[in-house]
């Protein structure tokens, strides 16, 4: 999917206000709800792209302010994996945020998100179990966790998630509804390139024979949809979706067909959702597509 134009700039637009800070963020925050501002919320890791752009349009179009946080969070990622690498480009960040509706971009330090000496994390069981859970030890914690410091320095109405991070989306909902966290969270479709492949910051990583294979991933769900509204079972469309990828040289760490929301078996009368990760060269990718109940339908 092309990415939605920006909304024009108009000269009541407040300009981005990069803040470093989360105590001044809380309260400015504050300020604007106790003033009856609905503040929406984007929390991103940056590198930003037409997915997390769909985001804050989203939020722009349904809030009176928007927030966006950009944080490069160190303990979602395991050791060996791509923190240091991972892509900062901060001032193409700002510019494109510059020409949306954005009040505040929150760009913490991490010793303001993790003070010297920290030794307090979430620990989100159910949905963080299996899947990226089992892939990335510790991941869904690292998640939880600063979402949770997220949520506390920006306290907005509304956060706003992807659903190109199905699991994560069912952690943080988890998270919110176990803490008791006012605020509503809201997943908002998974943004595509053309032929199919779900727009990641880790894209820029691939070279162009592995991200022409990429597509492996997307086309492993159509066929999934395909054959799950034909009455296939899971197991055997999890083969097939991982067949697709292995043909086209993708390294498969899962593939399969579960309950959308509890990630336990599926079953026909409920929606499900089709979960594939794999690697190609040095760049890992994930995606996933919901599969709606098939009770009724032809089998
Ligand atoms: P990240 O910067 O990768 O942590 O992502 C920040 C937010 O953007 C998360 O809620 C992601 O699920 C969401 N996001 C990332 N890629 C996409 C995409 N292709 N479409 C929609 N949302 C996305």
């Amino acid at each position: 999917m092309a990415a939605p134009p920006p909304a024009p700039v108009t000269s009541a637009m407040p300009t981005v206000q990069p803040v470093a800070d989360p105590v001044r963020v809380r309260a400015e925050v504050l300020a604007a709800r106790a003033a009856g501002r609905r503040v929406g919320f984007v929390p991103t890791m940056g590198a930003l792209h037409a997915g997390h752009l769909a985001l804050v349009d989203r939020a722009a179009a349904e809030c009176d302010e928007v927030a966006v946080s950009i944080f490069v969070n160190p303990t979602q990622f395991g050791p060996g994996e791509d923190y240091e690498r991972y892509p900062r480009p901060l001032a193409a960040d700002l510019a494109a945020l510059r020409s949306r509706r954005v009040r505040w971009v929150f760009v913490p330090a991490v010793e303001a998100i993790y003070p010297p000496g920290n030794a307090t994390r979430i620990v989100v069981e159910g949905p963080a179990r299996g899947y990226e859970g089992d892939v990335r030890p510790g991941h869904f914690s690292g998640v939880a966790t600063v979402v949770h410091r997220l949520l506390q320095a920006v306290p907005s109405d509304v956060a706003y998630f992807g659903a190109k991070d199905w699991q994560q989306t069912l952690v943080v909902k988890r998270m919110v509804e176990d803490l008791g966290l006012p605020i509503e969270i809201l997943v908002c479709p998974t943004v595509r390139e053309g032929d199919g492949l779900a727009m990641s910051s880790r894209n820029a990583y691939l070279a162009p024979a592995d991200r022409r294979r990429a597509v492996a991933l997307s086309e492993s769900l159509t066929t999934a949809a395909a054959r799950w509204s034909a009455g296939r079972s899971a197991t055997e469309i999890a083969a097939t979706m991982r067949e697709v990828m292995e043909s086209r040289g993708v390294v498969v760490d899962y593939a399969a067909v579960v309950d959308a929301e509890s990630l336990e078996d599926a079953v026909d009368d409920r929606p499900a959702v089709a979960l594939v990760a794999g690697r190609l060269g040095v760049t890992r990718l994930i995606d996933n597509r919901l599969l709606p109940p098939r009770v009724g339908s032809a089998r």
